[in-house]
């Protein structure tokens, strides 16, 4: 097996490790006798109260540390490789997978299918526990990590080697059930798609998944993402009208079974439905405290409480502004909504909004995240009379300020000629960027 070299990127400042004198470029060789595999035995290893480190500093030479801590304690170490291992690849061929349907010629980062177990918890991805080891299900479990996020999609086995194309996809599932039973919290997601793991699948879905609860805490339902690059891959049609409101009904039915049993909402309906189906959004508590945010569930309800309480607290101004905000068609009506209610306020500031559309991927794909700068450009640059345009943080590669497509936020400012003002994704820092 290649020995993994954990590399000292950084150290935290004013943590245990600056302390101690570890430096960029130092490299972790043990802890506490023991050769650590990846991150899943940093965090393990490191939850002690005693810990003997060893370190090795770049002219070969070892330092050994004795520390005492707090049990939590973390050493501020982030190391090059954050998860201190290779990164394992899927090994699956959904029939929705999104890399699937994306054209050729972008970044080749882009197209690297992952499912490891480990970014589940670094980065809060959805795994499909279909090429989890053994041994990593038992350091789940001796470890006590948790929360994992589980790709479920179904729990009908036959259907989920189906849907996975992956002949263990089914076997896989026992996992679930194993970390359930050992008190592991999990949150499932379920893309579904029509006709295949929707209606009556669904339903049984749900009822399969409940009988974990509490220790599956939340099961987000989003529908499946369609672009115009479909060609050749299992035919699916989008959800109408009719079909996201019976979608909303099976979830909305297992929300009331569940809260009245447990008192939290357990199944969620990703924000997508709702405007589908032409249905007001839920409020704010049946989202248990946003536990899959990051799947477009309540996205919409937590930035207008949080544009409202933000405009609630804002000093009004008379001052002139002249906002051109760009924005997918998903979320396009409800910032036009929220920025209609700054003039309360500030009567002098005109935010224009611009739903862009996916010329990209497809005129069906309508979050923000996935529109590119060659779209943003080509719609806005005759069209952006204001003095700033505001594009969402979503827009870019995350850490980075890039598009998808690889143009930069200065390019792309450049060649319309306005400044660009990015903002994040609170409700708070949407007004700020409107008023400031
Ligand atoms: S698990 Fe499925 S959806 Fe995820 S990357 Fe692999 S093939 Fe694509």
């Amino acid at each position: 097996m290649k020995k993994q070299e954990h590399t000292v990127k950084s150290i935290a400042p004013g943590s245990i490790a600056e302390e101690l004198g570890i430096e960029p470029g130092d490299r972790l060789v043990e802890i506490n006798g023991q050769k650590v595999k990846d991150v899943f035995d940093y965090h393990y290893l490191c939850n002690e109260e005693f810990l003997t480190v060893v370190i090795e500093k770049p002219d070969g030479e070892e330092w050994e540390f004795d520390i005492e801590k707090e049990y939590e304690d973390d050493l501020g170490i982030e190391f090059e490789n954050g998860m201190m291992d290779d990164y394992r690849s899927c090994s699956n061929k959904c029939i929705f997978c999104f890399i699937d349907q994306m054209p050729p010629g972008m970044r080749e980062t882009l197209y690297f299918k992952d499912d490891d177990s480990r970014l589940s918890f670094l980065q809060g991805n959805y795994v499909t526990l279909t090429n989890m080891s053994e041994e990593d299900v038992e350091r789940i479990i001796t470890y006590k990590m948790s929360p994992i996020n589980v790709s479920v999609q179904t729990m009908n086995p036959e259907l989920r080697c189906m849907m996975l194309h992956n002949r263990f996809a089914g076997e896989a599932l026992k996992k679930i059930y194993r970390f359930a039973e050992a008190g592991i919290v999990m949150n499932g997601q379920i893309v579904l798609c029509k006709g295949v793991n929707d209606g009556a699948e669904l339903e049984y879905s749900l009822q399969e998944l409940f009988k974990l609860a509490p220790a599956m805490q939340s099961v987000s339902v989003v529908p499946v993402g369609l672009s115009k690059y479909r060609e050749g891959l299992y035919p699916l049609e989008p959800f109408n009208k009719e079909e996201a409101g019976a979608t909303i009904d099976i979830i909305e039915k297992w929300q009331k079974i569940a809260y009245d049993r447990f008192g939290f909402h357990f199944a969620q309906a990703s924000d997508e439905w709702y405007l589908l189906a032409d249905r007001p959004l839920p409020e704010e508590e049946r989202y248990d405290g946003f536990l899959q945010l990051e799947n477009g569930v309540g996205m919409i309800t937590l930035l207008e409480k949080e544009f409202s309480e933000a405009l609630a607290a804002a000093e009004p101004s008379d001052k002139e502004k002249h906002i051109l905000a760009a924005t997918g068609r998903l979320i396009a009506p409800t910032i036009a909504k929220l920025s209609e209610r700054v003039r309360e306020k500030f009567p002098n500031v005109h935010v224009r909004v611009k739903a862009i559309r996916n010329d990209f991927f497809g005129e069906r794909i309508t979050v923000a995240g996935l529109i590119t700068g060659q779209d943003l450009i080509a719609q806005v640059k005759d069209d952006c009379p204001e003095d700033t345009l505001l594009i969402p943080i979503s827009m870019l590669r995350s850490g980075e300020e890039t598009l998808l497509d690889d143009y930069t936020v200065s390019q792309v400012s450049e060649i319309i000629g306005k400044p660009i003002r990015i903002v994040k994704s609170d409700g708070a820092d949407l007004l700020q960027s409107m008023i400031e």
